[in-house]
This record gives structure tokens, C-alpha cells and sequence, in this order.
């Protein structure tokens, strides 16, 4: 915060390049090894959205593999496949099932002259959390050498959370373009996309290929961002506490509802969780539909009365922060066992 009122009074805006932009760019280039160039824009949806046009110029074709579930913010062409999609703009989109290999497989098989790009969550965050299988990964990787296509990886959520540099490096994948935002904005609006230098290259005024923000890059969110991940930088394994913490929390949780006779899987990656009434882990999006949604309700309400406020919706990922300290954990445990106590 502090930082954040000292830059106030240097100047909120001033629709050139600033200083403390090119230390977030730099810092950002220096910590992602698959980031050799990096663009600001102001949200998640802005950076997934830049992120399709440079694949797009690159590649000259236009088509997009996506995953059911996954979310990449609010373009009508990433919107394709949800409840909130308008049908008659989603062309060039195809739907592929997230974890399913095969079936990814075939459709790039079947369109590969027309597909500039697959874009993933690495770790799905956005149905509730789902981890990519060992082969999933690796498995997207090949298949865009294999057929001339580019991976994206949308780490809006993941980066900085599931690992200090996102999941790429917990899984070992150099995508060729990472869009990032949420934490690299330290609470201010931000979003980023950056990757390897011949693609990043097609942009203007490198390129001909035109993006561009009036409050891209601002000054306070650059400032912000750059202070959260120095402090996240003194200490890199901050993100094992957050598993650690999430693990505790999450075998509570499932014992208790074992307890009472109430089925549940918790999957925990990083901070990013999700507490789920289903048996089996969920690897899709199909699988996670299958999910008890009035149990969740249930624990919902019954949390919120007990003082917790949980995400408020099964298919949301929830989030431990370094801020959780025990005794917040203990009050979750509390509040959880007396809502299954009294189910
Ligand atoms: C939040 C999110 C976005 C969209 O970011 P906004 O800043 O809300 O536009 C895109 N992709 C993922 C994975 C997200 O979690």
C-alpha cells in the first residue's frame, strides 16, 4: 500500500512508457524462461485476447483449440462452449475435452491448416480445480510441433500460485506465449502476455499487427504489481506453505464429511483449491458436473453462518493466502465440523 500512495504522488498516468513498467517487464522476462517479450494490458480477458491476435498474425491461420471449462476471460470466441457464449460469433473455436490426449489429438489431426494455437489452463482453475495428468501437458506441447500449431498458456490464475513461475515451470512445458495478470497487478488492474520473441515480434509497432490500451502499463498497477512480486522473490518457496496449508485445511475437511457419511475429494495444487462433493477426482469438465451442487449450497450457507465466507460456487477454486494464518484454519475446521455435525 505504501508504495501504492508514493507513486500517487509522482503522477497516476502519463500514456508513455514509465520506469517502474520496464522493471515489471524486465522482472517478469527474468522470471518466466519462456518469456523473452512481454505486453501490457489492463485485464486477464485483454491478455488472452492480444495473446489469439499474435498467434493468429504468426501462424496466418485463425482457428483456436480450447478446453470445455476452461475460461480465458470474456471473448466471445473463448466464451464458446459455456452458458454465456452468443452462438453466432463463436466460429473458429474448437472444443476439446481438458486431460483427453486423444481426442485433442484428432481434432488437430482434422483441422491442423486452420488451428494458429491450443490454449489451456495448465492447472484448470476455472471448474473448480483440476490437475492436468502427467502425459496431459507434455502431450499439448508435441502436438503443436507435430502439427504447426502455438501453445498457449493462459496463467492468468496459475502464475505465481501453483509455483513462483507459474506452472510451466512445476511441469517443466516452455509455451510459446503465457498470459498472465490477477497477482502481477497486486491488486490493481493488470494483465500481461509475453513469449517467445519472433512471435512477440508481430506486434506493432515491431509488427504490423496493431494492440494497444490507453491505461496499459499504468505506473500505480506496474508499481503495485512490481512491489507483490519482490516480496514474493525474497522468499521463491512461499507457494509449498500455501500447498502445505491447503492440504492440512482440505484433510480436515474430507475426514470430517467422511465422518458423517458424506462423500468428498479435495484437490489441492499450489494455493489453488477446490473441496468437492463427488467420490472420484474429477479430470473434466464433464466429471466435475457430476458434483452435488445442493450439498454445496448447503455447506455454502451453513459456512457463512459459522463466519466462513467459501467461493460461492462448487466450480469456483479457492485460494489460500500467505495472510491464512492458523487460527483461521482452525475456525474453518470448526465451522466445517459443525455444519456436517448438524447436516
Ligand atoms: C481471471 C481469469 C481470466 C480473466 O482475467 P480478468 O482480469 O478477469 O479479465 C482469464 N483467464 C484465467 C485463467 C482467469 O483465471
Amino acid at each position: 500500500m505504501s508504495r501504492i500512495y508514493q507513486a500517487v504522488t509522482t503522477g497516476v498516468h502519463f500514456g508513455t512508457p514509465t520506469r517502474v513498467e520496464s522493471e515489471l517487464a524486465l522482472f517478469l522476462v527474468n522470471c518466466f524462461d519462456s518469456i523473452e517479450m512481454i505486453r501490457f494490458v489492463n485485464s486477464g480477458s485483454e491478455a488472452t485476447i492480444a495473446a489469439l491476435r499474435a498467434v493468429r498474425a504468426f501462424t496466418g491461420r485463425s482457428g483456436v483449440v480450447k478446453f470445455l471449462g476452461g475460461y480465458h476471460g470474456w471473448d466471445e470466441a473463448m466464451l464458446s462452449g459455456s452458458p454465456y457464449a452468443a452462438p453466432h460469433v463463436e466460429g473458429h473455436t474448437y472444443l476439446a475435452k481438458y486431460n483427453d490426449l486423444e481426442g485433442t489429438r484428432n481434432i488437430l489431426a482434422e483441422n491442423y491448416e486452420n488451428i494458429a494455437a491450443i490454449i489451456v489452463e495448465p492447472v484448470a482453475g476455472n471448474m473448480g480445480v483440476i490437475s492436468p495428468r502427467p502425459d496431459f501437458l507434455p502431450g499439448l506441447r508435441a502436438l503443436c510441433d507435430e502439427f504447426g500449431a502455438l501453445l498457449v498458456f493462459d496463467e492468468v490464475m496459475t502464475g505465481f500460485r501453483v509455483a513462483y513461475a507459474g506452472a510451466q515451470s512445476r511441469y517443466g512445458i516452455r509455451p510459446d506465449i503465457t498470459c498472465l495478470g490477477k497477482i502481477i497487478g497486486g491488486g490493481l488492474p493488470i494483465g500481461a502476455y509475453g513469449g517467445n520473441s519472433s512471435i512477440m515480434s508481430v506486434m506493432a509497432p515491431l509488427g504490423s499487427t496493431y494492440q494497444g490500451g490507453t491505461y496499459s502499463g499504468n505506473p500505480l498497477s506496474a508499481t503495485a504489481g512490481l512491489a507483490t512480486l519482490h516480496f514474493l522473490d525474497q522468499d521463491q518457496g512461499y507457494w509449498k506453505r500455501l500447498e502445505e496449508k491447503a492440504k492440512t485445511l482440505c484433510s480436515e475437511l474430507t475426514s470430517i464429511a467422511n465422518r458423517f457419511g458424506i462423500p468428498t475429494y479435495a484437490e489441492v495444487i499450489g494455493g489453488m483449491f477446490t473441496f468437492y462433493f463427488l467420490e472420484n477426482q474429477p479430470i473434466d469438465y464433464a466429471s466435475v458436473q457430476e458434483a452435488n451442487v445442493k450439498y454445496f449450497a448447503k455447506f455454502f450457507q451453513g459456512m457463512l453462518e459459522a463466519g466462513v465466507y467459501w467461493p460461492p460456487s462448487q466450480f469456483e477454486a479457492a485460494h489460500m493466502s500467505l495472510a491464512h494464518n492458523d487460527s483461521d484454519l482452525e475456525l474453518t475446521i470448526k465451522a466445517a465440523y459443525s455444519v456436517f455435525a448438524n447436516w
